[in-house]
């Protein structure tokens, strides 16, 4: 039986070739055509806010267009939900709570804050008091054991807390795109979307996975306008900044680049010895004076092999029934596996480098020569030359300039630490901070 097509029909059959079979099925077909307003707005019919917030952030501009390639006058677009939502399943939360899926151990109380960390702890707490207000998307970015999953946790529990009914989804970039997999598989996406789209804060850990990956990037791409054309919080972590991602596409960039980036540094030896103290009276073990200054002092890299230290030895003296004591601790950590790191990559050593010198990172990269740039420059390049394998070619490129120019920089470096003790010693603690020095420290 032929019907004939209305304007709406020819409106999605012109835009369907360009969409995959299932989201056609999910998100275009459900929608109605309702009318025509007189200042030329084309008024649609969603079955629900899911449909009406996909489709207008992701097929608004299209139906448009498409509605005048068919001769249509149409200005402007409004999509509306069929029917209001039941409040019900939102009340139902305030008298049965859910138990909130976040560590309970990863909270803001638990998590100490040092001049390495303060900006991502402030940040973090921004988004909390307001949610896709304060800085959207937020992105975290440090090497390993540096506390961003701790971040992401505090965010969810502490929003959990606030608001139970709150839609608060953690996942890994990883299981992110598993369960994209088997959503293909099981011909389930149209769930997948309404699990991540209908988030009201989305946090993102690990981003750095889905590099090369070139169909979980598309779906994330998707996943976030839709969350950010609502309004909605996302917060991303990740292992290097969006810009050295292998893999990472442009607009996946650009995007993340929207909000505000901020980078967690190593540890400094304060920070250290605050956590140490802090995680020693959680564990209700007394750490002598010597042993937490040994520890701080002969651990660089990370946060997590501090706690992995402090709980082998609570353990050791538990099962002893002694006292920690410098002994043990030698041993602990003189027994430590060492894998060499690969160092702390060019991009690290700019960041650290600002941040020590409080010049903008991208002043770097800029044509600036003056002296509060380009100081802080050289000294960026002499430690890329001594901390990395790139060439002197390489460094220029991602400083923007000629590889003679490095070559100036770094030798002009050499003479000013000779000559300026103040300005040697900040520049070995900033190269100890990039760099531990594990190998000298554990053949003690
Ligand atoms: P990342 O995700 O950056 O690899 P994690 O968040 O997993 O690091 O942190 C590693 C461990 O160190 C966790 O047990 C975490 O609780 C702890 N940790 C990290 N940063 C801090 C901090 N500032 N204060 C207290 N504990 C921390
Ligand atoms: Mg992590």
């Amino acid at each position: 039986m032929a019907t004939k097509m209305t304007k709406w029909n020819r409106i999605q059959a012109t835009i369907r070739p360009t969409m995959s079979k299932e989201s056609y099925r999910n998100w275009l077909a459900p929608v109605r055509f309702s009318h025509v307003a007189a200042d030329k707005r084309l008024h649609l019919v969603a079955p629900n806010s899911d449909v009406q917030g996909w489709v207008e952030s992701e097929l608004g501009s299209a139906i448009v267009n498409a509605a005048r390639t068919i001769g249509m006058d149409i200005r402007s677009l409004a999509i509306e939900t069929e029917a209001p939502e039941p409040r019900l399943v939102q009340r139902s939360f305030e008298f049965d709570p859910k138990p909130s899926p976040f560590n309970p151990k990863y909270r803001f109380e638990r998590f100490v804050v040092g001049a390495c960390n303060e900006f991502a702890h402030a940040a973090a707490q921004a988004v909390v008091t307001r949610p896709g207000q304060a800085y959207n998307p937020l992105y975290l970015y440090s090497g390993v054991g540096m506390g961003k999953t701790h971040l992401l946790h505090a965010i969810g529990n502490s929003l959990h807390r606030s608001d139970p009914s709150m839609r608060v989804t953690y996942i890994s970039a990883e299981e992110f795109m598993n369960e994209m997999i088997k959503s293909i598989r099981f011909n389930n996406m149209r769930s997948f979307h309404q699990r991540f789209r209908t988030a009201d804060v989305l946090l993102v850990d690990d981003i750095q996975i889905i590099g090369s990956k070139e169909r979980t990037q598309e779906e994330f791409f998707h996943t976030f306008n839709a969350l950010h054309n609502r309004g909605k919080q996302i917060v991303i972590s990740s292992d290097s900044d969006p810009e050295a991602i292998p893999g990472l596409v442009g607009r996946l960039k650009s995007r993340f680049s929207w909000g505000l980036m901020v980078d967690m540094l190593p540890p400094d030896l304060e920070t250290k010895m605050a956590i140490l103290d802090r995680k020693s009276e959680e564990a209700g073990v007394l750490l002598p004076e010597d042993v937490r200054s040994y520890i701080a002092t002969h651990l660089h890299s990370n946060i997590r092999e501090l706690e992995g230290v402090l709980n082998t030895l609570i353990a050791r003296a538990q099962f002893i029934n002694r006292q920690i004591t410098l002994n043990m601790v030698r041993n602990v950590v003189g027994g430590l596996p060492r894998p060499q790191p690969d160092g702390p990559g060019i991009d690290r050593i700019k960041h650290a480098v600002a941040t020590e010198f409080k010049v903008p990172v991208a002043q770097l990269d800029a044509r600036n020569n003056t002296r509060e740039v380009s100081g802080p420059r050289q000294i960026a390049m002499y430690l890329c030359k001594q901390l990395t394998n790139a060439s002197l070619s390489e460094i220029g490129r991602s400083f923007k300039k000629h590889h003679t120019t490095v070559m100036h920089g770094i030798r002009k470096t050499e003479e000013n630490l000779t000559a300026d003790e103040k300005l040697r010693v900040r520049v070995d603690d900033l190269r100890a901070r990039l760099d531990p020095p594990h190998s000298s420290a554990y053949q003690q």
